[in-house]
């Protein structure tokens, strides 16, 4: 096959799954979303069902069991899924990034966990945060002591994505206490393994199917094999991964405001006050034009970012600049375009409230907008 061919067959694919992401969002996430929040529901058995799209395989090559397609579709479906819930979206995306990451750094673990996290048999979490360490990652104080043929893990991570069932886990520690970043290694740690234990689910206000909680390492024992970067690399490679986390947290901001968006209008289309539609009242339709124009730019530099990271080029400033746009913006229209809705806009059937919290967590995950704030301007700064 001509690479024109392969081309327009991974186009195909990858709008033939965005259309398969939009059913399952409509018809099984949006109707579930509501009652997780209300029973404070983790549901890992919709986040397997999930898995038989092969969307946790996304970005790994075909050849080993994957979908093969390129980060900016994965982006794409998250931007989909976050327009149902947030939380669900961020969840499946946090574990669908460890079997790729397997596959990049360090095949021979790809070999022995992929079938299990494709499946969704295993879930995955990424674990940088500590209790006492968020945006300064550099001053994590869980350790890795040198030990014979491995090394020894002991620490505590906090607010982790799936950590209420991950048991495959990228985790940062500090080989050189004292050293700040240079020190900091990444190794596969798993959680069926001794030394390894979980902490309860975090209880938090709303966006419970996000399953954020945490994990205790006592004295376990990582083998050489993995260690999936080597002091100082570590560092480096996770604020580089940390720009695909902006740009996906962005789209799904952008996801979030496009189904507000969709149903403030249509509800619009149908309420009638003082005998006309409520699209008809200019000052009611005007948060609608406002939404479309700052969801336009939002998606704007989302895809630009996209677009930069599947060429394989430096996307630091275009992914900080689209989360915080795409944050801002959510943070802004979600309560508007609620308030558009009147009371109904409050009523949990629609998900306007969950949104609001999804936009405030998107506001921390993956960079702060004060970190991110700081990144853009610091450029200024230097003569
Ligand atoms: C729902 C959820 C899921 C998460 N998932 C993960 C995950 O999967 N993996 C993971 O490793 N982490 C995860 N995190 C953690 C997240 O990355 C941190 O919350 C974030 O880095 C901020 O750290 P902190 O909460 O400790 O805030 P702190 O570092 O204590 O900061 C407190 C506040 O001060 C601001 N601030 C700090 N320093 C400065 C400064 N120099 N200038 C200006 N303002 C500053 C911060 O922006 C923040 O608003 C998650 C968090 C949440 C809420």
């Amino acid at each position: 096959m001509s690479d024109r061919n392969q081309g327009e067959t991974d186009e195909a694919r990858a709008e033939d799954l965005l259309r398969q992401a939009q059913d399952f969002a409509d018809q099984v996430i949006a109707p579930r979303a509501a009652e997780w929040d209300r029973t404070n529901t983790y549901d890992i058995d919709t986040l397997r069902e999930a898995s038989r799209f092969g969307w946790m395989g996304l970005q790994v090559p075909r050849d080993q069991g994957g979908l093969g397609l390129p980060f900016s579709v994965k982006s794409r479906l998250s931007e989909v899924l976050a327009g149902a819930d947030f939380g669900f979206s961020l969840s499946l995306i946090n574990s669908t990034n460890i079997g790729y990451k397997l596959c990049r750094d360090a095949p021979h673990l790809a070999e022995r966990y992929l079938s299990d996290l494709i499946s969704a048999r295993r879930l995955g979490s990424t674990a940088l945060t500590e209790p006492g360490a968020g945006t300064d990652f550099a001053a994590i104080s869980t350790t890795a002591t040198r030990d014979g043929d491995g090394w020894r893990l002991n620490g505590t991570k906090a607010w982790i994505i799936n950590a209420a069932a991950s048991d495959l886990i990228i985790l940062y520690a500090q080989t050189e206490p004292g050293s700040r970043g240079a020190g900091i290694a990444a190794f596969l740690i798993d959680g069926q393994r001794e030394g390894f234990s979980r902490l309860d689910r975090f209880e938090l206000s709303g966006q419970h199917s996000i399953g954020v909680g945490g994990f205790e390492l006592k004295n376990y024992h990582a083998r050489d094999d993995e260690m999936m970067q080597a002091p100082g690399q570590a560092f480096k490679y996770a604020l580089t991964d940390i720009n695909g986390a902006r740009t996906y947290v962005g789209a799904m901001c952008c996801g979030m405001v496009a189904a507000a968006l969709k149903i403030a209008a249509e509800y619009g289309r149908r309420r009638e006050t003082f005998g006309r539609r409520l699209v008809e009242h200019q000052g009611w339709r005007w948060s609608l034009g406002e939404a479309d124009m700052d969801l336009a730019a939002a998606r704007a530099l989302v895809r630009h970012a996209e677009a930069r990271i599947d060429a394989g080029l430096e996307a630091r400033f275009e992914s900080a600049r689209a989360k915080l746009f795409a944050t801002r913006m959510a943070e802004r229209h979600l309560p508007a375009l609620a308030q558009l809705m009147g009371a109904e806009g409050l009523s949990a059937k629609y998900p306007f409230g969950r949104h609001i919290q999804g936009a405030k967590i998107s506001g921390f995950v993956d960079g702060s907008s004060e970190i991110l704030l700081d990144g853009l301007s610091m450029q200024y700064a230097k003569g």
